[in-house]
């Protein structure tokens, strides 16, 4: 029995893992399935990232085996290290050491990182809520800060560095979450600070929808500074180069992420941001029997526009990537990779939302009527069935093309 394997317990893999077993029961019919599907991850869990900039982001998470069980995917909690394309081989770290998986068929779906600010540049502790574990070092540390008795020097002061998507939505609820870690009153004194190099606000993001952001982060009285570059952060101080100092007890990096290393150790083509590039089936190019999908992928999505770095495109992606692999392995007919529809919703603290379509971003929905778009994809969308063999196999089944 051919042996498919995905790297990846996040939107692009388990919904590949998904789509891969419907595939092969479809096939299979009323026998068992033709193909041993196995999901190897770093952890037990699929992390919502896209909610990490919440209160509690403890709670964050769904593990994966309720989802992979009930679908007969086998999940192996194992650290990939490397992968030997042409022998078809992959190396891990399992708790029992090291592993070597071999596979027919791969689906590259590890993810991203933060990108890193220049060491040179920090001397200083700085904070980020781009995994479980960072954001919850950073509720914990939020909580500390709030629990001393008096506001300490730097005052209550949160800098979020970077003004795109992460850095608007964690600085219009950072208010609130300082007052549920310190009190109302205490959390109205604060000072939350957005500062980024470029001349505007959500840069990538358009001009559609940045009179409502602005609009709402100044109702969160969140202080935007702009053109503001770092020269360094020591301790507490953030100093930038025209000679301006701001002093803080929390600074959050919030300024984009690169994909996962294990695309740069295949030796491929890769674009800026460290993305395998793939065909229209998503398979890499230039390594037979691998596919990307999510954040490691440089996919188009229609003529002419790339996928982004998004659960939006990961999770679709993810079910092609599934059923294409599986389809491979089972030779059957593939699927082109299609995604021409793309909205774009950004959660604004209490103001509300901004909810906007295509890729020029028309505004269509602002405030309650886009918050509450905004929170049925973060409370239903991108989650997974669990348990119910037959609605998880539904989920992994592919839409008709538009
Ligand atoms: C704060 C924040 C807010 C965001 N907001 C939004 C939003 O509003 N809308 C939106 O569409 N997108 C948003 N995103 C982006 C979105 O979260 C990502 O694009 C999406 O998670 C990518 O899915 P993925 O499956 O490719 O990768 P990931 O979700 O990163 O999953 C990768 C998985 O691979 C595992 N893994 C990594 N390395 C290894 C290894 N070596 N071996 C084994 N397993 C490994 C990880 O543990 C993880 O389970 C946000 C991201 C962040 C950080």
């Amino acid at each position: 029995m051919p042996d498919l394997l995905i790297i990846g317990g996040g939107y692009a893999g388990l919904w590949a893992a998904m789509a891969a077993a419907r595939r092969a029961q479809d096939q299979a019919q009323d026998s068992a399935a033709d193909l041993n599907i196995r999901l190897l991850s770093k952890d037990a869990y699929l992390t919502h990232r896209p909610r990490l900039y919440e209160s509690n982001p403890q709670d964050m998470r769904t593990p994966l085996a309720p989802v992979l069980e009930p679908i007969g995917v086998g999940l192996e909690i194992a650290e990939v290290t490397a992968i030997d394309a042409p022998r078809r081989r992959v190396r891990a770290r399992t708790e029992h050491g090291a592993r070597e998986y071999s596979y027919d068929g791969l689906i590259l779906a590890a993810g991203s990182v933060l990108r890193p600010p220049p060491m040179e540049l920090v001397n200083a502790r700085v904070w980020n809520v781009d995994n479980l574990a960072a954001a919850v070092e950073l509720d914990q540390h939020l909580k500390a800060v709030m629990a001393t008795p008096k506001p300490a020097e730097n005052g209550d002061t949160v800098v979020i560095i970077g003004a795109g998507f992460t850095g608007i939505e964690l600085a219009a609820e950072m208010r609130a979450r300082l007052g549920e870690h310190g009190g109302a009153a205490r959390a109205a004194a604060a000072r939350v600070i957005l500062l980024d190099a470029a001349a505007t606000v959500g840069e990538d993001i358009g001009p559609g929808p940045r009179p409502h952001i602005l609009e709402a982060l100044q109702a969160a009285r969140v202080e935007v500074h702009l053109n503001a570059k770092i020269r360094r952060i020591e301790g507490d101080r953030i100093v930038l180069d025209d000679g301006g100092e701001i002093i803080a007890a929390t600074v959050i990096v919030t300024a984009g992420v690169q994909a996962n290393v294990l695309a740069a150790g295949l030796g491929l083509q890769t674009d800026a941001a460290g993305r395998l590039l793939v065909d229209a089936h998503l398979r890499v190019k230039g390594a037979p029997g691998l596919y990307a999908a999510g954040d490691m992928a440089h996919a188009l999505t229609d003529a002419s526009h790339v996928a982004l770095m998004s659960c939006q495109h990961a999770m679709p992606m993810g079910k092609f990537a599934g059923y294409n692999a599986a389809s491979d392995l089972l030779n059957l007919a593939a699927l082109p990779y299609a995604q021409p529809r793309y909205v774009t919703c950004l959660d604004l603290g209490s103001w509300g939302a901004v909810f906007s379509t295509g890729w020029d971003r028309q505004v269509e929905m602002i405030k309650a009527e886009a918050k509450a778009r905004k929170q049925f994809v973060m409370t239903e969308v991108i989650y997974p069935p669990m348990h119910d063999r037959k609605a998880i196999l539904a989920a992994g089944a592919m839409e008709p093309a538009p």
